[in-house]
């Protein structure tokens, strides 16, 4: 793909995000560093574009070592039942006392790894049950259990909070305008929203959207983990605070989680802005789009073997 391939790609990232015009030079974005004048509208966006980021847009998916027929469940350590540990590859997480503990420790952690679940995510879901009852979300006015969707193979995997009101109206996650536009984000990396898997740690919608309360993520969020162990994706993308923080057991705020990795038993774990957050303030799409091009680049060299 050539270079004017890769910024008429840009531009159209842009473009779907709801950047209605950009006055761009495209002669000057070749050069090594460009900065691009503004006026970028709805025009908060300086657009500075390194070299060293216009890489092709190519994405292939790599194979996925998957469950071997015969293991058993019961065999393997469950997911919901460990908590994330640093090893040696793992970066440093301002964490939750759980963390901030073991941090006290100089002994090296053994590091540990998602391992295949001889479960099906038919039988996680048949589990949960159409009329599950296992939080007081149940009695709180949902209208249905929302579970997750996707290709099981997926290497790449989102995370959000809860379901919404057209989530619960339709008993799918992310189908709103936040889902639409995460559809746009995930386009924006080269990917089909059918090759991608997506959930919520929690699986009903709260009472006017507020966040879920941890009685009802620690009764709900143990299937996504059984989940994670089925599909064993290369990359989990969580968005938003609540999620993020859900997720990693940390207190640190998502600004400073996004735009790294951390490791998540083996699983690279990309904390980034929520989409609902994004149509309330779209000045956020930027670091969006820097998360998601980190995201990009890491499954292309696993893609390639690197
Ligand atoms: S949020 Fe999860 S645990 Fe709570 S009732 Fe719904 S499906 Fe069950």
């Amino acid at each position: 793909m050539s270079t004017q391939d890769d910024v008429l790609e840009y531009l159209r990232y842009f473009r779907e995000l709801g950047v209605e015009s950009i006055d761009a030079n495209i002669d000057a974005i070749r050069s090594p560093k460009t900065t691009v004048p503004s006026p970028i509208r709805p025009g908060e966006m300086p657009l500075t574009i390194p070299s060293s980021d216009l890489k092709p847009l190519s994405f292939a998916i790599a194979s996925v070592e998957k469950p071997k027929p015969g293991s058993r469940l019961k065999d393997i350590p469950s997911l919901a039942s460990l908590s994330p540990q640093r090893t040696s590859k793992t970066e440093k997480i301002e964490t939750a006392p759980l963390m901030q503990k073991e941090q006290l420790t100089d002994k090296p952690q053994e590091p540990q790894t998602i391992k295949a679940a001889s479960e099906t995510l038919e039988d996680i879901r048949a589990e949960i049950g159409p009329d599950c009852s296992r939080c007081k979300l149940s009695t709180l006015g949902r209208k249905q259990v929302v579970n997750s969707t996707g290709n099981p193979n997926a290497d790449l995997m989102f995370v959000g909070e809860a379901p919404g009101a057209d989530e619960d109206e339709q008993g799918e996650p992310f189908v709103g305008r936040a889902g639409q536009l995460l559809t746009k984000i995930i386009e924006s990396i080269g990917i089909e929203r059918k090759d991608v898997f997506i959930g919520n740690i929690n699986r009903c919608r709260p009472p006017k959207n507020r966040a879920p309360e941890p009685d009802e993520t620690a009764a709900c969020k143990p299937f996504l983990l059984r989940e994670i162990s089925v599909v064993r994706p290369k990359v989990i993308v969580v968005l938003g605070a609540t999620a993020a923080q859900n997720l990693l057991e940390t207190n640190v705020p998502i600004g400073k989680l996004r735009g790294r990795f951390h490791e998540y038993f083996g699983v690279k774990v990309m904390p980034t802005f929520h989409p609902a957050y994004l149509l309330r303030d779209p000045h956020k799409k930027r670091e969006v789009w820097e998360d998601m091009k980190i995201v990009r680049d890491y499954l292309n060299s696993v893609a390639k073997g690197e």
